[in-house]
This record gives structure tokens, C-alpha cells and sequence, in this order.
């Protein structure tokens, strides 16, 4: 088992966010997907034959679109961690919805298939290529400091930011989240040595 662990935080702004910074936007798919969505309006309101069949259209390559970029993403990280001989540390699914910061708005795009896709492809290709994945407790990982431990809903004054009450740190929230993550799979390391 490696003692590093590359933490991931998958979310909405930023598909994914790793311990060392780096974050991968989510922005070409939202964009591909409203471009869609009012495409999809006219279509419609038309309500003909060919209008459907449009739409059904549409909507693989939507999918698609999507699909590719959760392949480049896992494919990424995988190889990242390979790199640099590290597992990968993801949150466990479950407390994801207990998270604060998600607007209730953006639930559905959280828990949509295209989430759960990406987090299927990184457990998938990192099996392939004999990277440890290791699932965290994810209670409170976008609320705590990373540089000082502090716990604190108000550490998160918007969505996207982290600004600790206690030290002062400052940066963005789900790279403060993902470092987190990937300190909570070196504790659950130790938890498997005892
Ligand atoms: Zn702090």
C-alpha cells in the first residue's frame, strides 16, 4: 500500500480537484449542455417527427460529450497517481449530500449519471493499473482547514472558496477539500495497520 495519497474532490465548478491544485472545469460540458438545453427547447416546441428525432439525437451526443470527458479526467488522475506512486483518495458517496455548500439547485447535476460516471471510471482505470483507491469519510472535509484543522461551516463563506475563521488561510474550497481527502486515506492507512 503506497503512504501518499492523491486526494480527488469531484463536484460541480471544478468535475474534479486534486490535492496538488489542480482542478479540471467543468466548464466545456456545461456549456455543450446549455447550448443543448435550448436547442432542445425549440425542438419541442415543435413537436414534429423530425423534431424528435433531433432531440434523441441531441441528447448521445450530449452524453457522449460528457462521457469523453470523464474518460480524459480518470485517465488523468490515474496516470497521475501512477506517476508519482500514490493511491487515490475519494470521498465516500454517501456524505456528499450532507455537504452545506451545495445549493440545493445544483443537486440534481450533482447526483447526476455524469457524476457517478466519472467516479466509476477513476475506480475502474486505477484497478487496471494497480492503483490503490481508497474511500474517506467525507464529513466536514469542505469545512476544515488544512493548515490548522479548525471545523467551521463559516469557513466557507461562498460555494467556491475556503477562508479559514481561525488562521486566516485563505484559497479555493475544493482544493482545500481535496487535500483533506487525501490526508483522511493516510489515517484510514494507519486504522489498517493497528
Ligand atoms: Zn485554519
Amino acid at each position: 500500500m503506497p503512504d501518499k495519497w492523491l486526494g480527488v474532490d469531484l463536484g460541480i465548478v471544478n468535475l474534479a480537484t486534486d490535492s496538488t491544485g489542480e482542478a479540471h472545469t467543468g466548464k466545456g460540458v456545461r456549456a455543450v449542455r446549455r447550448r443543448h438545453a435550448r436547442l432542445r427547447a425549440r425542438l419541442q416546441a415543435k413537436g414534429t417527427k423530425a423534431a424528435k428525432r433531433l432531440l434523441k439525437a441531441r441528447r448521445r451526443k450530449e452524453s457522449w460529450f460528457a462521457r469523453d470527458v470523464n474518460h480524459r479526467i480518470s485517465k488523468h488522475l490515474v496516470g497521475k497517481a501512477e506517476d508519482t506512486r500514490q493511491g487515490i483518495a475519494l470521498e465516500d458517496l454517501e456524505g456528499i449530500r450532507d455537504r452545506v455548500t451545495v445549493a440545493k439547485a445544483q443537486r440534481a447535476d450533482l447526483h447526476s449519471w455524469s457524476f457517478y460516471q466519472l467516479r466509476t471510471f477513476i475506480t475502474y482505470k486505477a484497478a487496471l493499473a494497480g492503483v490503490p483507491v481508497r474511500l474517506v469519510d467525507p464529513r466536514n472535509t469542505s469545512r476544515t482547514c488544512h493548515q490548522c484543522g479548525h471545523c467551521d461551516k463559516r469557513n466557507r463563506p461562498t460555494r467556491d472558496d475556503f477562508s479559514c475563521v481561525w488562521c486566516g488561510f485563505a484559497g479555493p474550497g475544493d482544493h482545500n477539500a481535496a487535500i483533506n481527502i487525501g490526508r483522511r486515506a493516510v489515517s484510514h492507512a494507519a486504522d489498517d495497520a493497528a
